[in-house]
């Protein structure tokens, strides 16, 4: 089963509106451990994501996907505007030309674009960042049998993600402003963690 352009767009809808729901959660797990501006990244990032889509949504899914990077990346300050601006434009080549892409071209689309994520943050698993949620993801998604329904294989994608981000709490930061705060970053949700688990169900939330 394939995905569409039309559940790509979706998933850019959904996320700009689940960031603007949880902005002031995203804060405040931010405010923790952070600068408390990461609820504030994201609403920016996505609506200025959706100010531009009008211009780029009858384009093929790699043009909108590299738009959306390129767009994060100069409208999003911080650390997660580069981040999540890299894990589009990386994720966006191999689906340059596509009006759907299969699962399989899917799971390439996120793999491309968390190696992006790992090469310009340097993020292990286990650092407390938004990396402790995409890595056990792909990873997962890489080991399904493509012949399920979509909307099953990303149901689980998503129980994966939430799993994953419970397991950042007890994690003492190694990246980012977290970092700063040692072992006092212990106990707290890491807020990118928490965002990329939205945008993960927010692309699930799209194909059901
Ligand atoms: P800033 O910390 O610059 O204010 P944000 O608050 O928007 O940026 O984003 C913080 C989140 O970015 C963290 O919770 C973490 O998940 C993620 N992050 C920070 N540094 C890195 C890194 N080097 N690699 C991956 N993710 C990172
Ligand atoms: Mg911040
Ligand atoms: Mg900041």
């Amino acid at each position: 089963m394939a995905l569409t352009k039309q559940q790509i767009l979706q998933w850019l809808e959904n996320c700009n509106r689940t960031f603007n729901e949880r902005r002031d959660y995203l804060t405040e797990l931010d405010t923790a451990i952070g600068d408390g501006d990461h609820g504030l990244n994201m609403q920016r990032g996505f609506s200025k994501v959706m100010d531009k889509l009008p211009t780029i949504k009858d384009k093929d899914i790699g043009t909108i996907l590299k738009n959306v990077g390129m767009t994060l990346l100069s409208q999003v300050g911080g650390a997660s505007g580069p981040l999540y601006g890299t894990f589009f434009i990386k994720g966006a080549q191999s689906a340059v030309g596509k009006e759907e892409i299969s699962f399989e071209e899917l799971v390439q689309v996120l793999k491309d674009g968390v190696a992006g994520i790992v090469s310009r943050g340097h993020a292990e698993l286990g650092d407390k960042t938004m990396c402790d949620v995409w890595l056990p993801v792909v990873n997962q998604l890489e080991q399904e049998d493509g012949n399920q329904p979509l909307d099953a294989l990303l149901k689980s994608a998503v129980e994966k993600a939430n799993i994953s981000l419970q397991a950042t709490i007890p994690l003492i930061a190694k990246k980012g402003r977290a970092s700063y705060l040692a072992e006092r970053s212990a106990g707290h949700q890491d807020p990118g963690a928490t965002s990329t688990t939205y945008m993960l169900e927010a692309l699930y939330n799209a194909v059901k």
